[in-house]
């Protein structure tokens, strides 16, 4: 059996929006298995794809080289994989690869990776209307300069309906319990995060309906977990830092509705095909939608909008602070 190796994203949602690729990969070429390199942060996504025969989990750090562990695993990978997929646009991101004589290194130019990537496409335009991100990845199954054409596939995660019910009595929560996951955090900037003012005032409407809202994130997102759990006066239980990962992925398996910022956990929820709501502030749901269609987008169209920034430079954010919690409300009615 012939081997593909993928070197993974960094970011949740980016492995995510990249699932389409691998479809379309195992469509065309059967008799290829896939192996994904891939962080520990977002490893546990790839292990629940239909498409990843193996996954190896590597630490390698944002912002370090680690060249001489590249170089190390890279020699150990000699001679396994006819193909390589490099993900990321990073120049450190396509070395393991070219150490491990992969003969084809398929990639975009990125940080100039000429010599490293042997099938190059060029760099896509980054303007305000730029290609949806599921595309660009997807993009990569064809050769450098023919357009991709068709529909694609939709994400689609793994989860085993005991493991839903396990992860939710591992954290105190009744099996039976009627949850919303509320996902506050984005680690991409304040600009993409809904205040936690309104995820409090709606999580204690949902809890008057009777719900149990639960705040899902990373450890990152501890602090704003615990501002909406006493903003909504305890409706909500914050959970963010508390779980794993894959329990966070089964947490939103196991929810009733799902109301998120445009994030990792929004991709997550959409491959899990839950109901949701997404709020977008700074970014642009054509770029990045949740590619499901048991989702409900909220974005305010503003005249600024997509600004694509991390701040917003206007310093209001008013993209997502005039998203009312009656508005969300209401989309919640729409999409359960
Ligand atoms: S400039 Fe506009 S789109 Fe960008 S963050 Fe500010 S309000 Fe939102």
């Amino acid at each position: 059996m012939k081997r593909t190796l993928v070197i993974a994203p960094n970011w949740l949602g980016d492995c995510l929006m990249a699932q389409p690729l691998l479809t379309l990969l195992t469509a065309k070429q059967p008799s290829f298995e896939i192996d994904v390199l891939a962080i520990p942060a977002v490893a546990p996504v790839f292990r629940r794809m239909p498409e990843v025969s193996k996954v190896i989990e590597e630490d390698f750090r944002h912002g370090r080289l680690d060249l001489a562990r590249r170089w190390r695993l890279g020699r150990a990978l000699k001679g396994r994989y006819a193909q390589a997929f490099v993900l990321p646009n990073s120049w450190k991101s396509a070395l393991l690869p070219f150490f491990a004589d992969v003969p084809l290194r398929v990639g975009y130019a990125g940080e100039s990776r000429f010599g490293l990537i042997s099938v190059l496409h060029r760099n896509p335009a980054r303007g305000p209307n730029r290609e949806p991100m599921v595309r660009f990845y997807a993009q990569l199954a064809e050769p450098p300069g023919r357009k991709l054409a068709g529909e694609l596939a939709q994400p689609l995660l793994r989860v085993d309906p005991v493991a839903v019910i396990a992860a939710k009595v591992a954290l105190g929560l009744k099996p039976a319990e009627r949850l919303v996951a509320l996902c506050p955090g984005a680690e991409y900037g304040p600009a993409k995060r809904w205040p936690a003012e309104h995820f409090a005032e709606t999580a204690a409407r949902l809890k008057a309906q009777g719900m149990l809202p639960i705040v899902l994130g990373s450890p990152k997102d501890v602090p704003i977990g615990l501002s909406i759990e006493q903003l909504s006066h305890g409706a909500a239980l914050n959970l963010a830092g508390k779980t794993t990962l894959d329990q966070a992925m089964h947490l939103i398996a196991g929810s009733a509705m799902v109301v998120t910022n445009d994030s990792g956990l929004m991709h997550v929820a959409a491959a899990l095909g839950r109901p949701q709501v997404a709020l977008f502030g700074s970014s642009s749901p054509q770029h990045t939608p949740p590619l499901s269609a048991a989702a409900v987008v909220i974005y305010k169209r503003l005249e600024c909008s997509p600004c694509f920034a991390r701040e917003c430079p206007l310093g209001h954010t008013r993209c997502l602070t005039g998203i009312a919690p009656a508005d969300v409300l209401a989309a919640i009615a729409r999409a359960a």
